[in-house]
């Protein structure tokens, strides 16, 4: 697996720090409310960082999965992916944080806001690892961002390639002769 790595973007120990910074900042919102938090976190590439994230913040919460997928014959922005399946505590009222591996396009969070918002939540805040430079999109807000990262694929720590490298501890690029042709 280490044998397919061209470059590591982010360390693990950079990782490490990082989470633990944000989970401070999160903790410091989110402690000051009684009914805590709810957790809505984007299947499967967040599990990770949610993981090492939710142990660092010492403060009541639940949380909900989501899972996003990309359907063909669409060809505008806010459209071509859906919140398609969910298995969600009542966010009615609730305070929600989303959480999610990476914002590139913005698409994924678009829908993953606009569906939180529609189930009248007393407030909504985001949370990502990962922000590609200057790809996000202004209307969708982002509150807590690990890193701003180049515009390179990267995979590990939770983020895949066909599936595969989620359990990288780091953040790293792939050597290019390993990506299907058809890709
Ligand atoms: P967006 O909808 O913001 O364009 O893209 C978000 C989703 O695309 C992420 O949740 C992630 O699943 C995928 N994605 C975007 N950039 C990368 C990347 O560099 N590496 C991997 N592995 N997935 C990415
Ligand atoms: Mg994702």
């Amino acid at each position: 697996m280490h044998d397919d790595i061209q470059r590591v973007v982010i360390s693990e120990r950079a990782i490490k720090e990082r989470v633990a910074e944000m989970a401070a900042e999160i903790a410091e919102v989110y402690g000051r409310c009684d009914a805590g938090v709810t957790i809505v976190t984007v299947l499967a590439g967040s599990l990770i960082f949610l993981s090492d994230l939710i142990r660092l913040l010492p403060i009541k919460m639940r949380v909900g999965l989501v899972e996003v997928s990309s359907y063909a014959g669409r060809t505008t922005e806010s459209q071509g992916v859906r919140l398609e399946h969910a298995s969600l505590p009542n966010l009615r009222n609730r305070n929600v944080l989303i959480v999610d591996d990476i914002i590139d396009s913005g698409r994924t969070l678009r829908v993953v806001q606009q569906g939180v918002r529609s189930l009248t939540p007393r407030s909504i805040q985001t949370a990502v690892l990962l922000r590609k430079a200057g790809r996000a999109p202004l209307d969708v807000p982002v509150d807590y961002v690990g890193f701003d990262v180049e515009d390179v694929f990267v995979v590990g720590y939770g983020l895949d390639y066909d599936g595969f490298y989620r359990n990288l501890r780091y953040i790293a690029t792939l050597k290019p002769e390993l990506y299907h042709a058809e890709a």
